[in-house]
Formats: C-alpha cells, sequence, structure tokens
C-alpha cells in the first residue's frame, strides 16, 4: 500500500468506530470525517497527540445535557420539546458555541456543531473551549408570548448547567435578540446575578456592538483575503448569497460597502434573484421582512419585481463568489459543479457545513478559493468573546474599535490557515483550519494530562 492509502485506511479504521459508538448521528459523522481527513496524516507525524489519544478524546463530549421543555401555548394547551446542550471540550476556555431552535435539531446535529465549535473557538485565538444546544421548538408561527414561555421555560433547566466561568451560549439559527432576551431575563431572575453568562445581548444591557453584523462581516473579510492571494478585490464581483436570516443580512451589507453586488437571498421556501443588486434600501426592506415581520423571501420579488424560484436554491445562478449562510448541506456535489463551470472561484461558508463532502471535492479538485465555515463565520464567536471581555471589564467598546478588532482576528485565521494549509501553489484551507486549530486545544489537552 503506497502512503495515501495507509492513511486513508487508517481514517476508515477511525470514522467505522466512530459510527459504531454515535449510531444513526449522520452530520456528526461527516463533520468529524471532514476534521480526521486532514489530521490522522498531521498526527501520524506528531506521535505525542497520537499516544496521548487526542483525537479520541475528542470526538467523545466532556458532557451531554439532555431535558424536558414544557410549556404553555396561547390556547392553554401543553406543548413539550427536547433542550439539549453539548459540553464538548473546554482545555482552552470555557464551553462556548451558540443555541439552535429548529424543528430538525437532534443530538448528531448538535454534536457536528459543536465539534466544529472546537477548532473554530481555538482558530479566534481567544481563550474559548467548545459547545452548541438547543432545541427542537419552532419558532415560525408562534407569538411572541410562546416563544417567551419556551425560552423561559428552556433556561430554568439550562441554568444550572452554565454561567459566565463555565458555560456561554449565544444565538444560532432561530435564536436571535428576542430569544437571548427572554433567557437572559429568565437566568437573571433565577440566579440573582448579573453577569456575561449569554452573548449577543441587547445593547443596553451587556450586548456588543458589531455582535450582530460579526458573522456576516467576518466571513466577507475572509473572502476579501482568499481574494487577495489572487491579487482580487470584491469591486465588481457578482456574489450569491443563501438564507436571509441574521449571517446573510450583514454578509450583504459588507459586500455592498466593499464594491461586489449580491444578487440572491433565499429561505428555506425558495430564492430571489435580483440582478441589479440587492443595495442598502432593498437591504432595510430584508431586514424589516425578516427581523420584524418575520415573513417570506417571496415578499423581496413581489416588492421589487424580480425572479422568485419556489422550492429552489441559489446555485445556479452565475457568480464569481458565492457565500452559502443558510444551513449545513445546502450545496450537493452537482450544485458545486454548477457553481465552478458558471465561473464561480470564490467560496466562503457564512453557514456551518453548508457544503456536502462531494461539495468540497469539487472546489478542491477545481482549485477555487474555498475557506470552510469554521475559518470563515469564526467573526461571530470571536465578538462573541469580545462581549465577554467587555462584560468582565464592565466597559463597552466603540463600534469602529470591535470591528477593527474583528478584521484583524479574521485577518490572523486566514493568515494561520496559509501557514498550516499551504501545499505548492494551492493553500488547502480545509487542512489548514482543522490542523491550526487542532493544535492549540491538542497542546492543552496533553498539558493537562488525562482528563
Ligand atoms: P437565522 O435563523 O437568522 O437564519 C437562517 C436562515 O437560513 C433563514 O433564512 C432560514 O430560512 C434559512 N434556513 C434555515 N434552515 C434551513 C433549511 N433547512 N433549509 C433552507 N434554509 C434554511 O440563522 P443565522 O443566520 O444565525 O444562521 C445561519 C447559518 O450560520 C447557520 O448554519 C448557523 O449555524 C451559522 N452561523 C451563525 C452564527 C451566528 O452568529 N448567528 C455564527 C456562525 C455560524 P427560514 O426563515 O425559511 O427558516
Amino acid at each position: 500500500m503506497d502512503m495515501a492509502n495507509v492513511m486513508e485506511q487508517k481514517v476508515q479504521d477511525f470514522m467505522a468506530k466512530v459510527i459504531a459508538s454515535n449510531p444513526g448521528e449522520v452530520e456528526f459523522h461527516q463533520a468529524v470525517h471532514e476534521v480526521v481527513e486532514s489530521l490522522i496524516p498531521f498526527v501520524e507525524e506528531n506521535p505525542q497527540y497520537k499516544d496521548a489519544k487526542i483525537l479520541e478524546r475528542m470526538v467523545e463530549p466532556e458532557r451531554v445535557i439532555l431535558f424536558r421543555v414544557p410549556w404553555l401555548n396561547d390556547k392553554g394547551g401543553v406543548e413539550i420539546n427536547k433542550g439539549y446542550r453539548i459540553e464538548m471540550n473546554s482545555a482552552i476556555g470555557p464551553y462556548k458555541g451558540g443555541l439552535r431552535f429548529h424543528p430538525t435539531v437532534n443530538l448528531g446535529i448538535l454534536k457536528f456543531l459543536a465539534f466544529e465549535q472546537v477548532l473554530k473557538n481555538s482558530l479566534t485565538t481567544l481563550p474559548m473551549g467548545g459547545g452548541k444546544g438547543g432545541s427542537d421548538f419552532d419558532p415560525k408561527g408562534k407569538s411572541d408570548n410562546e416563544v417567551m414561555r419556551f425560552a423561559q421555560s428552556f433556561m430554568t433547566e439550562l441554568q444550572r448547567h452554565i454561567g459566565p466561568n463555565t458555560d456561554v451560549p449565544a444565538g444560532d439559527i432561530g435564536v436571535g435578540g428576542r430569544e437571548i432576551g427572554y433567557m437572559y431575563g429568565q437566568y437573571k431572575r433565577i440566579r440573582n446575578e448579573f453577569t456575561g453568562v449569554l452573548t449577543g445581548k441587547g445593547l443596553g444591557w451587556g450586548g456588543s456592538l458589531i455582535r450582530p453584523e460579526a458573522t456576516g462581516y467576518g466571513a466577507v473579510y475572509f473572502a476579501r483575503e482568499m481574494l487577495a492571494t489572487r491579487k482580487e478585490t470584491f469591486t465588481g464581483k457578482v456574489v450569491c448569497i443563501s438564507g436571509s436570516g441574521n449571517v446573510a443580512q450583514y454578509a450583504t451589507e459588507k459586500v455592498t460597502e466593499l464594491g461586489g453586488k449580491v444578487v440572491t437571498l433565499s429561505d428555506s421556501a425558495g430564492f430571489i434573484y435580483d440582478p441589479a443588486g440587492i443595495d442598502a434600501e432593498k437591504l432595510a426592506f430584508v431586514m424589516e421582512l425578516k427581523n420584524v415581520k418575520r415573513g417570506r423571501i417571496k415578499e423581496y420579488a413581489e416588492k421589487f419585481g424580480c425572479e422568485y424560484h419556489e422550492g429552489q436554491r441559489p446555485w445556479i445562478i452565475k457568480c464569481d463568489v458565492a457565500l452559502p449562510c443558510a444551513t449545513q448541506n445546502e450545496i450537493n456535489g452537482e450544485e458545486a459543479q454548477t457553481l465552478v463551470d458558471n465561473g464561480c472561484y470564490c467560496i466562503s461558508e457564512g453557514a456551518n457545513m453548508p457544503s456536502t463532502p462531494d461539495a468540497i471535492t469539487v472546489y478542491i479538485d477545481s482549485k477555487i478559493l474555498y475557506g470552510p465555515g469554521k475559518a470563515a463565520n469564526a467573526g461571530g464567536v470571536a465578538v462573541s468573546g469580545l462581549e465577554m471581555t467587555q462584560n468582565s471589564q464592565r466597559l463597552a467598546w466603540t463600534r469602529e474599535e470591535v470591528d477593527a478588532k474583528l478584521d484583524s482576528i479574521m485577518i490572523d485565521i486566514h493568515e494561520n490557515c496559509v501557514k498550516w494549509g499551504t501545499e505548492g501553489e494551492f493553500i488547502n484551507y480545509v487542512n489548514g483550519a482543522n490542523i491550526a486549530g487542532f493544535v492549540k486545544v491538542a497542546d492543552a489537552m496533553l498539558a493537562q494530562g488525562v482528563v
């Protein structure tokens, strides 16, 4: 067997054990597979990690909390959801990672997100461990009062497991400012303390400027750095974005600011194609539609008279840069090939694991610029880390200060990916992000002994 086959066999053996001991958790298997493909060759060359079974330990959460969330709907009927918190790894800091409220949430999805989060948080250079949590609760179609009663019940249990030095959750899909507010209120009421236990808080009660913008802005800063390796900028670039939530909105804002033209946005029902570009005024409409009225993206097409593609994803539209900002596995191999065939040569992932393994193979084989989520969307958690710092100092930094720190963190993450991922002329950002994120956590685990 040649070296490549030996490594592939080791990856297969490792995955066989992970699959056997975590049955049915397909997204978790997918995330681990992508990471160990980069890391097994690295660990083989660095036997201190192999002997201490660092990889085997990292795929096992330190703790999984699963609980019942009962609540009353507006008609007085009893509803029951599942609540989760995965405390994945605390080697370099308190557990940190978002809460997702979406009907598809299950243990496997949260374990994939928590596993990615460990490496992502390490990449930010800030002292944060990794975690993730959430519920199969669906906020769509619920009244504000129902969301509040659910959030209060969820926090009534979660509060005993978290704290500003233990575990600091944030938002994710279905969890924005409204939900963080209700959960923070309940935490404070039960624990009788005003602390930085959640991030993504409102500005008047401990939140940080630029936190809402951070993930979207960060993914664009990362793309800007990738483009710069080819002496390119965003000026004049046509950009396809998926999603129309928090990450998609602020990615759109930053691309437009840097001179690019965003031509698509989507939600789970379909996508809009606006060849004239989604300028600041149109984006304000999207923000009102999605964050206040909680309507569908289809209404954009009705308002501005552009195309709406029901039940489809935007990757059939010709573009230079694509920013997937909706959810996992939203670009398959075929769609990736269409993007590349249409001339797209830069993909920066605002969402977590939006590309399937087949899609990633297309990007790598085509040698395009591909920034995986754990590097490209790390800006969100980075500014959450800065929110924790400001809470500890009881100070609030200016917008410019936080944005400059975010920008320099994204530049550092990019440099670190280049350092660990350069293969001749090509930068393999997948290997770069996985190895750079791993080394810091692995060294901390080695130093802390078998725990
Ligand atoms: P939001 O809830 O604000 O928006 C999610 C968007 O994605 C909505 O447009 C939603 O459409 C769409 N979407 C959700 N699920 C699906 C699905 N199954 N199929 C198609 N579209 C879907 O979430 P965020 O913007 O915060 O998160 C988007 C992505 O970014 C996620 O992958 C998240 O993990 C990742 N991320 C977020 C961070 C943050 O700071 N918020 C940080 C790092 C990563 P609809 O309204 O129809 O549901």
